[in-house]
């Protein structure tokens, strides 16, 4: 038995430029994702992975053709999640991250920010935390590393920083914030199978190291707006630092806690 994870999002899929104005994603963008997880799906499954699981981690979470999927592979949607997007990874013995983007303030990056646009900066550990890094250190704190990446040339950039030794794909370059050079999507699918092939073969071997943070965690959250720092304090150990920013240090699950309770919860009912 050999589970891969596979968490996708949309913003670094190869021809996503720019949100749409409402939800659901349209088709043309809701199918290359399915095929570019596919294509993920197809290699893992050719470098000897017996099973795998997608987690949809895009807005309402609701984004990928479940029926479309290939590998007969479960499918995580849904949105008020424990572990954001990485629930059931620690039944799992490696992880994907296809089409994931740049932390929040990235220059040159394509939809550069982290989990919502209420967020402004969050750090964990004094490093600047973005989605990819969050998945990586939920994964880590089960003994799972992280195999494949594969977004804009930005994100590749970003996640190399502190997972130097993946297999990466890169599918686009930015042009700006809502723009991109965008590889054509076959070229980009063979290459995420190949690149897919070799990491669950490496996976297997056992030639990936868990990225694990430290504990305890030292969470720093900066929001938008005063009210959302004011309803994290009702949260025990939160304490604010100035108007918009608060602080928390715990476990990895209680940090994952209070990050879930607010970009769940708390950004959605103020
Ligand atoms: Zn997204």
């Amino acid at each position: 038995m050999f589970k891969v994870f596979i968490a996708a999002d949309i913003e670094g899929i190869c021809g996503y430029v720019d949100w749409a104005e409402n939800q659901p994603e349209d088709s043309l963008h809701r199918a290359e994702m399915t095929a570019e997880v596919n294509a993920a799906i197809e290699g893992a499954l050719a470098g000897g992975a017996t099973d795998i699981v997608v987690s949809d981690m895009h807005m309402l979470k609701q984004n990928i053709y479940h029926g479309r999927l290939s590998g007969r592979a479960s499918l995580i949607s849904g949105t008020k999640r424990r572990w954001m997007w990485m629930d059931t990874v620690q039944a799992c013995d490696l992880v994907f991250l296809i089409g994931l983007h740049a932390g929040g303030g990235t220059p040159a990056a394509v939809l550069p920010h982290t989990m919502n646009t209420l967020i402004t900066g969050m750090q964990l550990n004094g490093v600047e935390a973005g989605e990819a890094f969050i998945s990586a250190a939920c994964a880590g704190h089960f003994g799972v590393p992280v195999g494949l990446a594969t977004g804009d040339q930005a994100f590749i950039e970003e996640i190399g920083t502190y997972l130097p030794d993946l297999q990466t794909v890169v599918v686009k370059e930015a042009i700006g914030s809502c723009a991109a050079l965008n590889f054509h999507p076959e070229i980009v699918k063979q290459k995420i199978k190949e690149a897919a092939q070799n990491a669950t073969e490496k996976g297997i071997k056992g030639g990936f190291k868990p990225f694990c943070l430290p504990e305890p965690v030292e969470l720093q959250l900066q929001v938008t707006w005063p009210g959302y720092a004011e309803a994290l304090t009702l949260v025990p150990g939160v304490r604010r630092k100035g108007g918009r920013e608060v602080y928390y240090s715990g476990t990895l699950p209680q940090v994952i806690s209070v990050i879930s309770l607010f970009v769940n919860w708390i950004s959605k009912a103020i």
